[in-house]
């Protein structure tokens, strides 16, 4: 089958892959809409873990249900479900230890498109149906259950983490899709004040239209001296980072406030070495402020009650789709606008819904 695949650290192309197998608690499916992902973009250029040879890519997904294993309960081929890009393994023993995203190693939850075949082919298999994939409600896009696999769950991973309780002052780095979603994640947290660093146009409207009180910008001077003079000297009470190079690490750190501040990670640092911890701001290891380091939330409930928000109108994801483009073959064009951020993209979804796919 046709796949599209890392063929060498920085190459990417297509491949004749061997079709996936069906396993008992499994299901095999072909993707309806697909996206890829800045995570993508790194796999493939980034560097990172060594990864298997014509490993396939993708893992932001809806699909159309081929068929399932003798043990799958809850699925039935023919259905439209919602992939989440995280899928931990259930049955690992730290699950039981509320450890599902690291379970059996360190990022055990991202299987897709890193240590499984992932879904930018005619055909990918989930190793375990039932506790992976997720009902998409009626009434739901195409664009908003995309969005909800990962993007969604990420943003919102990042503002759950973040400590915000009602009438906070969040600050939001990074108005990516992750960040724009970590936007709309405070402000249904209770945040108050939400101030989002960013620049990009459409980004920062879209900030605005899901929340954002404030979009303050680098090109403006010192983030860390605005927020600092937006809050009167104290800081944010949170912070939430969701993009940005090893230097917003320690801003963040900087721009949190004493005694009761959190910051809270979903943002990838690229490479090795140490990320700086401010001894000054962290009150020479004594300030009082808390770091959250988090991969998103995955697997079925977690997203079924991402599509429930979105089900019942609490938000539309649907509008972080700024491009589209049809056909398998797109999916190539789709990457590297996600690296070059051509034409102010956000999101772009790769439709695959062709008759003759059937
Ligand atoms: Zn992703």
């Amino acid at each position: 089958m046709k796949a599209f695949v890392l063929k060498e650290p920085g190459v990417v192309g297509w491949h004749d892959a061997p079709e996936p197998e069906l396993t008992p608690y499994g299901a095999i499916l072909r993707p309806v809409a697909v996206t890829p992902c800045s995570s993508d973009v790194h796999t493939v250029f980034g560097g990172g873990s060594r990864k298997a040879p014509n490993l396939i890519l993708g893992h932001e997904c809806i699909g159309e249900i081929l068929e399932v294993g003798s043990e799958v309960r809850d699925f039935q081929p023919g259905e439209i479900v919602a992939v989440p890009a995280i899928t931990p393994d259930w049955r690992a023993r730290a699950i039981q230890e509320g450890n599902d995203r690291h379970a059996s190693a360190p990022f055990s939850g991202h299987q897709l498109g890193r240590t499984q075949p992932g879904v930018f082919a005619e055909k990918f298999l989930i190793p375990d149906a039932d506790t992976t994939l997720a009902k998409i409600p009626e009434g739901i896009t195409r664009e908003q259950a995309l969005m909800c696999v990962d993007v969604v769950t990420t943003g919102f991973t990042g503002a759950e983490y973040a400590n915000i309780k009602v009438g906070d002052t969040v600050v939001v780095m990074g108005i990516g899709p992750i960040g724009l979603m970590a936007v709309e994640g405070a402000r249904h947290l209770g945040a108050a004040r939400i101030i989002a660093v960013g620049s990009r146009p459409s980004c920062v409207r879209l900030a605005k239209e899901y929340g954002a009180s404030q979009v303050i910008s680098y090109k403006n001077g010192d983030v860390v001296s605005q927020v600092l003079e937006m809050t009167g000297g104290v800081g944010a009470d949170s912070v939430i980072i969701c993009g940005g190079g090893d230097e917003v690490f320690t801003q963040a750190v900087d721009m949190v406030r004493y005694g009761t501040g959190t910051v809270s990670n979903v943002n990838y640092y690229g490479g090795t070495g140490v990320l700086g911890f401010p001894k000054f701001s962290g009150g020479r290891g004594m300030a009082g402020k808390t770091i959250h380091t988090e991969l998103a939330k995955g697997g079925r409930a977690r997203i079924e009650r991402l599509l429930s928000m979105v089900k019942y109108g609490r938000i539309d994801p649907g509008k972080l789709v700024t491009h589209h483009l049809k056909g398998l073959d797109k999916i190539e064009d789709a990457l590297y606008m996600m690296r070059d951020k051509t034409d102010d993209v956000i999101k772009v979804m790769v439709e695959l819904d062709w008759k003759d796919n059937k």
